[in-house]
C-alpha cells in the first residue's frame, strides 16, 4: 500500500504580509531557504467539532513553533498572536470546512548566497483539504531504516526544521524502493526513535509503550494527547527507551501524526505483527476520535 495525494490546497495562501491567490504566492530561484533548508514549519487540523469547525491544540502547535525559532536561534520576532490571527483570516478567506491541514512556515526569504542563520525571514500560510494519508483498512508495512534518525549533535529532531527533512525523505523513498509504506527509524544508539514523520506506539500485554523525548524524536502533539487520554482511561504508559528487538515481540505497533492520525502497523521488515488493528489501537482511535466531545478545551473554534 502507498500513501495517495492526499489533499487538495485552497485558494488563497498567507504570503509575504498578505493574503493573496496561492496560485501567486511565489518565491525566487535565489531564496536562501531553497538551498539551506533554513525553515521551521508547523502541521495543524482543522477538525469538526459539535460547534463547527476548530483548529486542533492551537496553542500547543503555536508553542512549538516558537520552541523550534529559538532551538535555531532564527533572528525571527515571533509574535503568536499574530501568527493565530494570520491562520484564523486565512481559514475565513478559504471558507474552509474540516477537515483541513493548515502548513505555516517560516523560512529565511533574503538572497544571500551564504548559509547562516542571520538574515530575514518571512511567515507564509497555505490550507489543504484532505482526506485520508493511508488507506487505514490495510495497516501499513515498515520496514527499519538504515538511515539514522537526525540527532542533537546534527539537526536536533525536537525542531522541525525543514532541512532535518531529507532525512525523512530518505528513509520514505528507502522503504517505498523495497516495496514497504513507510519507515521506522532507529536513533544514534540504535534504540527505536520514531516513524519518518510519525510517532510510534507499541502495545504489550495492556500497556502502551513509546520511545521517550530523549531518543531523538519530535515530540509529537497527536503523541503527547495518546499519552494523556491513555491516562485518563487507567491504561498503563511507558514513556521509555525501546529496543530494536521489542518491535517484534509486541501485541500491536501504530504510529500518529496530524496529517496521518492513529494508523496501525501490519508489518516490521519480514514479520507480522498483526491482521487486524489490535484492542489499544483501536481503542485509542475510538477515544481521539471523540476528543472534540470528550476535551472541548482542546479545540479553537474557527469563527
Ligand atoms: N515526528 C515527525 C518527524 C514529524 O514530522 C511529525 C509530524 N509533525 C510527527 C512526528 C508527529 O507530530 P504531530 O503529532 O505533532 O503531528
Amino acid at each position: 500500500m502507498s500513501s495517495k495525494p492526499f489533499a487538495t490546497p485552497y485558494d488563497y495562501a498567507y504570503f509575504e504580509g498578505k493574503i493573496i491567490p496561492i496560485k501567486e504566492a511565489k518565491l525566487s530561484i535565489m531564496t536562501n531557504a531553497l538551498h539551506y533548508g533554513g525553515g521551521i514549519y508547523g502541521g495543524l487540523k482543522i477538525v469538526q467539532t459539535p460547534t463547527g469547525p476548530a483548529v486542533f491544540r492551537l496553542e500547543d502547535h503555536i508553542k512549538r513553533l516558537q520552541d523550534s525559532i529559538k532551538i535555531l536561534g532564527f533572528p525571527y520576532k515571533f509574535s503568536a498572536e499574530k501568527i493565530k490571527a494570520k491562520i484564523f483570516d486565512l481559514a475565513k478567506k478559504n471558507k474552509i470546512s474540516a477537515p483541513t491541514y493548515i502548513r505555516p512556515i517560516i523560512y529565511r526569504s533574503d538572497l544571500n548566497l551564504s548559509p547562516g542563520i542571520a538574515g530575514d525571514y518571512e511567515l507564509a500560510i497555505y490550507m489543504l483539504k484532505i482526506e485520508n494519508y493511508f488507506d487505514k483498512n490495510q495497516g501499513l508495512k515498515v520496514c527499519i531504516s538504515d538511515w539514522v534518525r537526525n540527532n542533537s549533535k546534527s539537526i536536533p529532531p525536537s525542531s522541525k526544521a525543514t532541512g532535518g527533512y531529507i532525512n525523512s525523505a530518505l528513509a520514505i523513498n528507502e522503504a517505498r524502493q523495497s516495496g514497504f509504506d513507510s519507515a521506522i527509524m532507529l536513533d544514534k544508539n540504535g534504540d527505536v526513535s520514531e516513524g519518518a514523520v510519525m510517532n510510534i506506539f507499541l502495545a504489550k500485554e495492556g500497556k502502551l509503550i513509546t520511545p521517550s523525548l530523549d531518543s531523538d524524536i519530535l515530540g509529537g502533539i497527536t503523541r503527547r494527547t495518546i499519552l494523556e487520554i491513555a491516562s485518563e482511561q487507567g491504561i498503563e504508559v511507558e514513556e521509555r527507551k525501546v529496543k530494536k528487538e521489542e518491535l517484534f515481540a509486541v501485541d500491536e505497533i501504530f504510529f500518529s501524526g496530524t496529517a496521518t492520525g492513529i494508523t496501525w502497523c501490519r508489518q516490521v521488515n519480514d514479520k507480522q505483527i498483526s491482521s487486524n488493528p489490535g484492542t489499544i489501537t483501536t481503542k485509542m482511535v475510538d477515544l481521539f476520535a471523540k476528543l472534540p466531545k470528550s476535551h472541548p478545551e482542546l479545540f479553537a473554534k474557527v469563527t
